[in-house]
């Protein structure tokens, strides 16, 4: 049995949490920006249509007594770290999906906890109880089944699907609610008559696949109720970046290599934090047609320090007309290892002292930044 617990409007409910006078508004979390979105809409807010991703303006537009939050992105993961532990309690394969979502098989924890439903009426309660927030709850033999159950009675549902009812249930689903299936998806399906699972399931496989490719294999399977995802309790960490879209269109090269600046220290305090190196460092910008570019390069050794990321991440801008203008500036790194990992020496020292030394001001710069915030220090370019 597999469990699917996904917080109630996580980012609203933390701001209530710790502001109670924001209780039974229409609160939303995001930035009142010219560009602002919405990151997360209370229930109340979203009974007037206003839901994550839409433009500020047009949820404002919508609930005129609406209250903004700006978003508090630390506070969140703070919470999010221990109700991630919190739920390890329960078993150790709990699969973090996002900032509020995690699946948890809890096939083995009959003895300890009891069937499915006390045992995920208990997480619940004590999520409640601890927490003071709410959460759904969806559990199913299969994983995908779970996350498309804890959406069925949300907020502070709890929904079942006992091993017994899985057939009927994937055959009523129609093919939207499937994870995977966007709106294009949905109407290529609905083209070829495939409404609900049932009807991909009456569909041979081989005419699915030469439609859809390796999408329609797997669709076929979820239909037969097969899934062979698992829960995977630990993922190591692919990439980490940041990336802003900016309050206005630019083009100015020194602009943009401060954003960068910024950036790559962000990037660099993770990647430290993580105890990790990267050996990608990549740029990616979003123009304003909206056209995207992304460029990556391999360095020649792995790295932790801010200082290499940004001079990559230039040198990578450097090598992009700037014809238009851009609206998105994003550094990320990739290929990342344990920064315990040995490393092959270089034969003929090149940067490697003058790396050292800035690894030394970044472990300096990282001190202070975890006492008192990362706007404590900032390299003299960044000031205003
Ligand atoms: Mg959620």
């Amino acid at each position: 049995m597999i469990l699917h617990v996904d917080m109630d409007a996580f980012f609203a409910a933390v701001e209530r949490l710790d502001d109670p006078a924001l209780a039974g508004c229409c609160l939303v979390v995001g930035s009142d920006s010219r560009r602002g979105v919405v990151a997360a809409a209370s229930y109340e807010a979203r009974r007037f249509g206003i839901h994550s991703a839409m433009p500020m303006f047009q949820a404002r537009r919508l609930c005129p007594d609406l209250i903004i939050v700006p978003p508090r992105r630390a506070r969140y993961q703070q919470v999010s770290r221990a109700l991630m532990a919190h739920l390890s309690g329960y078993t150790p394969l709990v699969e973090k999906v996002s900032i509020d979502e995690a699946y948890l098989d809890v096939s083995g924890c009959r003895r300890l906890f009891g069937p499915p439903p006390e045992m995920a009426a208990r997480i619940k309660s004590s999520i409640r109880e601890r927490f003071g927030l709410t959460c759904s709850i969806g559990g199913a033999p299969l994983k995908f089944l779970a996350k498309i159950a804890s959406d069925m009675q949300k907020p502070d549902g709890l929904t079942l699907i006992a091993p017994e009812e899985v057939d009927a249930f994937i055959a009523a689903l129609p093919v939207a609610r499937i994870p995977g299936v966007g709106q294009r998806t949905q109407e290529q399906l609905e083209k070829m008559g495939l409404y609900r699972m049932a009807d991909v399931r009456r569909m041979p496989t081989e005419a699915l696949v030469r439609r859809m490719g390796k999408f329609g294999r797997r669709l076929h399977e979820l239909s037969r109720g097969v899934d062979r995802s698992r829960v995977q309790p630990w993922q190591p960490t692919k990439s980490i970046s940041e990336e802003k879209t900016l309050s206005r269109d630019i083009s100015n090269r020194t602009d943009l290599n401060r954003i960068i600046l910024q950036q790559a220290e962000d990037v660099g305090r993770r990647l430290r934090a993580s105890g990790l190196k990267a050996r990608i460092v990549s740029l990616k910008l979003k123009f304003a047609d909206f056209q995207q570019l992304t460029r990556r390069s391999t360095l020649e050794r792995p790295t932790r320090s801010s200082t290499v990321i940004y001079t990559r991440a230039v040198d990578l801008l450097e090598s992009v007309s700037l014809g238009k203008k851009v609206r998105l500036v994003g550094v990320g790194v990739g290929g990342l290892q344990s920064a315990a990992t040995p490393q092959q020496a270089c034969l003929f020292g090149d940067d490697e002292a003058a790396s050292e030394e800035w690894e030394r001001v970044d472990a300096a710069v990282d001190a202070v930044a975890s006492r008192f915030g990362p706007d404590a220090v900032r390299k003299g370019t960044l000031l205003d």
